[in-house]
Order: structure tokens, then sequence, then C-alpha cells
């Protein structure tokens, strides 16, 4: 037996190696695990084309050949600053445009932060990310933001923030208290991105994204799927992802829960043909998976409106990480209780620490 072969056994994951930023030679069939930058459209629009079982079967193999089979990493969201967001993003119930009825908070107490990374802790999870409704953190709240980096991070816990666009040197005094990763999401294709949002360019999401991995945080991106977007800007999302100079570590896939008061919420809640189709969620898992080999791929906002048997072929489709609580940021989730039964009758485990966590800035 060899060496993989063991180690695929034993529910270890093979030696993933550094990722590289240049694909060179000859590009390898689908399902391959090499590493990949240089993903075009047509390649990736024809994995989506794929018969399903074929994608998916490729999928769990690429997921086994870097990532141990049965465990699952757990994070919890912690909303630190809610709503009254200036930027407009037709799915947030957060957004100063949406009329959610959502009532605009200030920033958390660092104290009261600190509380809740403790319940996180103590309910098993491994990851506590804190989100701001922010088009930028300002820079009088960034004492505040160091110091409850620092205090998850002491508590033996990942640290995670999204706080909006950072400059860098916002970035790098994050980095600096210990964050280990900052989420940004791309949301959708370039060509889908204007339909959604319009207070801030795709430009400047990338631009916060290189200042993130300039300072040495590892990047959480992805985005949402469902938004009356077509298969082509599902393949573009997903393009835009898999081709930045380096891989997110963590790319969360959500299913919008259209709200309603939100631009999105409205147009669609009344719509079943416009929410995503359950094997084309899985099937955007899957091809997430093949793309990006190394990264945590994060089933999020949508997964308490979805079967145990949609989950359990997304599990299958490559997804190793998913939102524990009973609530993200704003919208419900599936809740402790129904993940611990869920994994109990899919025999997984939670994961107890995931590598490489940080990413030495180049
Ligand atoms: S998604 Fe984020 S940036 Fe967009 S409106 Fe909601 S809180 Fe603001």
């Amino acid at each position: 037996m060899t060496e993989l072969l063991k180690e695929r056994e034993a529910g270890f994951p093979a030696k993933a190696g550094i990722q590289s930023n240049i694909a060179t030679g000859p590009r390898p069939a689908p399902g391959c695990t090499e590493i990949r930058c240089n993903w075009t459209r047509p390649e990736i629009a024809s994995l989506f084309d794929r018969p399903f079982l074929d994608l998916v079967f490729d999928a769990q193999q690429v997921h086994r050949d870097h990532h141990p089979r049965k465990q699952v990493q757990l994070s919890t969201l912690l909303s630190i600053k809610t709503g009254g967001c200036p930027e407009d993003c037709g799915y947030c119930s957060q957004s100063a445009f949406a009329e959610t009825g959502l009532k605009a908070e200030k920033l958390m107490d660092v104290g009261a932060v600190l509380a809740s990374a403790a319940e996180a802790k103590a309910s098993g999870s491994g990851r506590f990310c804190m989100g701001a409704a922010w088009r930028n953190p300002k820079d009088r709240d960034m004492d505040s933001l160091c110091e409850m980096v620092a205090g998850v991070k002491a508590m033996g816990l990942e640290t995670c923030m999204t706080l909006g666009m950072l400059t860098q040197a916002q970035a790098d005094r994050l980095s600096a208290a210990g964050l280990d990763y900052y989420n940004h999401n791309l949301d959708t294709s370039p060509e889908h991105y204007g339909a959604i949002i319009t207070t801030r360019t795709y430009q400047d999401r990338l631009d916060t994204l290189s200042h993130v991995r300039a300072s040495g945080m590892a990047v959480c991106c992805g985005g949402i799927v469902g938004m009356g977007e077509s298969r082509e800007d599902r393949v573009g999302f997903l393009h835009a992802l898999a081709t930045l100079p380096t891989h997110p570590e963590s790319v969360p896939i959500n299913a919008l829960v259209p709200v309603k008061g939100t631009v999105l919420g409205d147009m669609l809640a009344d719509t079943p043909l416009a929410r995503i189709d359950e094997i084309e969620f899985v099937r955007t898992v899957a091809v997430a998976r093949i793309l990006m080999p190394l990264a945590m791929v994060r089933l999020s906002a949508g997964r308490e409106s979805m079967s145990e048997a949609c989950q359990a072929l997304c599990f299958l489709a490559g997804a190793n990480s998913i939102f524990t609580g009973d609530r993200l940021l704003t919208t419900g989730n599936a809740g402790a209780c129904a993940d611990a039964a869920l994994f109990a009758k899919l025999g997984l485990e939670a994961m107890t620490s995931e590598e490489p966590a940080r990413v030495a800035a180049e």
C-alpha cells in the first residue's frame, strides 16, 4: 500500500504542500488534484457540465487527497456590529437600503465579544468569526478590534473577521494583533456583480483581498448562489476565485436566503424557480473543491433550509466546513443539535485543528 493510500485509510490528508502561483505545463484532466491558478472559463464550464455522479466522485477524490475524509471544521459567527451599513448589497438585511426593520447597533463591547467566544469554544468551535456591517472600519475602531482579536486568540481559537474594505495599514494591524483569517467575498461573477451591488466595485474587493494577502493573513473568500444568476455566472464566480494569485484558504458558498425587505428577497421570495436548485448547488460545491483542492469549502447561509440529504451530498462533493449555532449574522442557521445529529448519522466529526492557518506573505 502506498503512503498516500495508507494516509487515506487512516483518514489523514496527504501532504498538500504550498500551492504554486504559476501553473505550467499540460493541463490535468478533470478531477486531477494539481493546484492551478490558470483555470479557464471553458474548463470550468465543462466541469459543471459533467454527469453529476462523475463530478461528485472526482470532487470526493480531490477532497481525500488533501483533507481528512471524516472531519468537518466548525466555525461560529458573531455579529459584532449589526445593521445600518451604507453599502447596498441587494441580499443583505443589514444594508441601510433594506427595509427589514433591523435596528442599527453600535460596535459591541470587547468583554461581550470575548464572552461569546468562550461559549463558542465550549460548544466545540475551532474558529470564531466576527462580522461588522461596515463599508470599512474607521481608524478609531481599530484598537477595540485588535483587542478582540488578541483576546479570542488567547483562548486558543482561530480568529476571523469581516469588516468590509481594508486599507493595507488596517490589514497589517489586524494581522499583527493575531487575526488568522479575513473574510471578504467576491459574491458573484464580475458580470452579475452590478445587478447586486453598486456602492463598491469588484476591483475594490480585489484590492482588499490583496491587502489581506500582503499582510500575511489567510483569505476567506466566496459568494452567494441563487441570486438570479445564470450557470455562466456561477462559472465566472468560481473562475474569479480560482484564478486569484493564490487560492483563498476558505471558500464559503452561500445559498441566498431571501429576506423580505431586501432587494433580492422581495424579488425572489415568491418565485421558487429562482431559488438555486439543490443539485446545481452541489455541483457548485464540487466544482469549487476540484478547482481549489486545498481550500476549506464552507457551507454557509442557506444550510438551514437544505435537507439532510442535500447537506450529505455537499460533504460528499468536498464541503468540509460549516457554521454552527442557531444564527448567522442576521439569518437563521441549522443549530448545534441538528448538526450533531447529522454528524452522527453521517459518521462525521469536528475538525480539531487546521493547518496551515496562516500563510506567509511573499
Ligand atoms: S453584505 Fe456587508 S457590506 Fe453589504 S450591506 Fe451587508 S453588511 Fe454591508
